[in-house]
């Protein structure tokens, strides 16, 4: 397939491409490195079959060759960046879901989107199935990528209805490994580097908030399964990728300075507004039409995350 990706110099589109470029795919990379950097796509640069473009997938795009997907992973996606950028958080998922759904339609391409647990906001219900509304607040901080993500989701099944796009949506739950930002602000890159430095692990709030995190290889594994699935009428609704081993964000402290032998200790800070109480996947639809389930467990997830903050810090210092 020849496949154009957006946002694909961040954590998740970087990986999607080694793994598409794997499968003996051609793979155009679109991103304003805003989040995204060079250095996660520099090893692809001599691959005759991958080609990066600097681009704001806000504004219009031309590719002039067929295409046969389109994989929309471009935004900030951390809730430090989001807060960072509001306006450019919710312009990417409104005009670059537009943006790209309109090459979609012109090229006549499969379509993916990168939605996420965040549509279900704080959810009244654990786990949450793909069949949950969820509970956001629209005008809250978080709310622009929310909302900016509800909105593309909707966006999305309109040109499937309207104009018979085969479309798809994958809501990410937290994921994590190499190739996370060590200051990008998430819990695993932020309590790794912080144990790793021997500095305090900040707890935001009791640390009693939940969440539960999959390992970067088995994400991209159910993404690309849901990409290359074949047409049926269920196919183009939400499906949940995510692990469904749930933690309290205490716990994941405690884990990573057992596995980091660390001598830090927990520094409890302030909760960050509308910060989920509990988040974990109902992935049984994964299981049933992709036959995806994840098999990379936390302790081996994170042993590799920490070797390679651990090589990233070394070299930086
Ligand atoms: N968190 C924390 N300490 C940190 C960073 C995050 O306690 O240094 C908490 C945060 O309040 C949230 C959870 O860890 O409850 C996950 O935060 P993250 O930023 O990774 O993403 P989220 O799941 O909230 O989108």
């Amino acid at each position: 397939m020849r496949i154009v990706i957006t946002g694909g110099a961040g954590f998740l589109g970087s990986n999607l491409c080694d793994r598409l470029l794997n499968m003996g795919h051609h793979v155009t990379c679109l991103d304003n490195l805003i989040t995204g950097s060079v250095d996660n796509i520099s090893h692809l640069m001599g691959n005759e079959r991958f080609r990066f473009l600097k681009h704001d997938v806000t504004e219009y795009m031309f590719i002039g060759e067929p295409v046969d997907a389109v994989l929309h992973f471009a935004s900030p996606a951390s809730p430090r960046d989001y807060l960072e950028l509001p306006i450019q958080t919710l312009k990417v998922g409104a005009l670059g879901t537009h943006k790209t759904l309109g090459l979609a339609k012109a090229k006549r391409s499969r379509f993916l989107l990168a939605s996420t647990s965040e549509t279900y906001g704080d959810p009244l219900v654990n786990p949450q199935p793909e069949t949950y509304w969820g509970n956001v607040n629209p005008i809250g901080l978080r709310g622009v990528y929310d909302e900016a993500k509800r909105f593309a989701e909707a966006l999305v099944m309109a040109y499937h209805r309207t104009h018979g796009v085969d479309t798809r949506i994958v809501r990410i739950f937290n994921t994590y490994g190499p190739r996370m930002r060590p200051h990008d602000g998430r819990v695993v890159s932020n309590f790794i580097v912080q144990a790793l430095e021997d500095q305090p692990l900040t707890v935001y709030g009791t640390g009693k908030q939940t969440r539960s995190f999959c390992y970067v290889d088995d994400e991209v594994d159910g993404i690309v399964r849901l990409l290359v699935a074949g047409d049926s009428e269920d196919i183009h609704h939400p499906v949940n990728i995510g692990n469904p081993h749930e933690l309290m964000v205490e716990e994941i402290a405690r884990k990573i300075i057992e596995l980091t032998s660390s001598r830090s200790r927990i520094l409890y800070e302030a909760l960050p507004e509308d910060d989920p109480r509990v988040r974990r996947p109902d992935i049984s639809r994964a299981e049933r039409l992709l036959g995806w389930s994840p098999r990379v467990s936390l302790e081996e997830g994170l042993g590799k995350t920490i070797e390679y903050f651990r090589l990233r810090l070394a070299h930086s210092s």
